[in-house]
């Protein structure tokens, strides 16, 4: 990661994927350039904060111009390493995990998953949306030297931290945990934690309790 890169606070670059896939679609729809208040209405965040993103980016509107597309569009590819193809490993063909093999990834990112393991043996040596599903005592040897650096974790909370100390071996740099199991990892990996049933109750809970003046971005 450069210098540059390092220096956008987290909370933008987690915005970073949403920004970008908006520009994508003006960009292939022929707009050269967006205004604030355009990008704000479209993503829904607003156009203060999307101008102090974008400041990070080096992208300085111009009133009455806006931002131009293919400055950001080009400087998003290189932020999001869009040039390159992340290959991603899943951890569990459940009902999840054969969702996600069916998700095509490479529609609005340049992320693929390569490969997939589970514990149950019916479920070795088949294929899922292209996706081979191999057995875990594969994991070793088939993801050394595969250049995968991202796991998405689908398997129930109770092996989910044995599985992710054998990703820690494996120099995984990310996992994407859909388990609801809080994971233990070295400061250097970094876990996103997503879990579904907690989101929807979270999003039940809001809808009651606040009106959608309320939300922050
Ligand atoms: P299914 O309908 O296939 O049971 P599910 O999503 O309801 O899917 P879960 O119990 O959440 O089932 O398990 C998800 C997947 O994780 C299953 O395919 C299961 O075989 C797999 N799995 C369970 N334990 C492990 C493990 N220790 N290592 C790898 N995969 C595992």
């Amino acid at each position: 990661m450069s210098q540059e890169q390092m220096k956008i606070p987290q909370a933008t670059a987690k915005r970073l994927p949403l920004y970008y896939r908006f520009l994508k679609n003006l960009h292939s729809s022929g707009k050269q350039r967006v205004s604030s208040k355009e990008l704000s209405e479209a993503v829904k965040v607003d156009s203060a904060t999307i101008r102090r993103d974008f400041s990070y980016f080096g992208a300085l509107g111009k009133k009455g111009y806006g931002y131009n597309v293919e400055y950001l569009l080009s400087f998003f590819r290189k932020t999001l390493d869009q040039d390159e193809t992340t290959k991603v490993v899943l951890i569990g063909v459940g009902n999840l995990g054969t969702a996600f093999l069916h998700y095509n990834f490479l529609k609005n990112n340049n992320t693929k998953i390569e490969m997939a393991f589970d514990a149950d043996p019916k479920k070795a040596d088949t294929s899922i949306g292209d996706v081979p599903v191999y057995a875990m005592d594969e994991l070793e040897d088939r993801v050394k030297g595969s250049d995968i650096e991202v796991a998405i974790l689908t398997v129930p909370a109770g092996p989910a931290q044995k599985i992710t100390d054998r990703l820690v071996d494996l120099n995984v740099k990310g996992i994407l945990n859909f388990t609801p199991a809080r994971l233990t990892v070295p400061e250097h990996m970094r876990i996103h934690h997503i879990d579904l049933a907690v989101e929807l109750q979270s999003l039940i809970y809001f809808l009651k309790h606040y009106s959608t003046d309320d939300v922050e971005t």
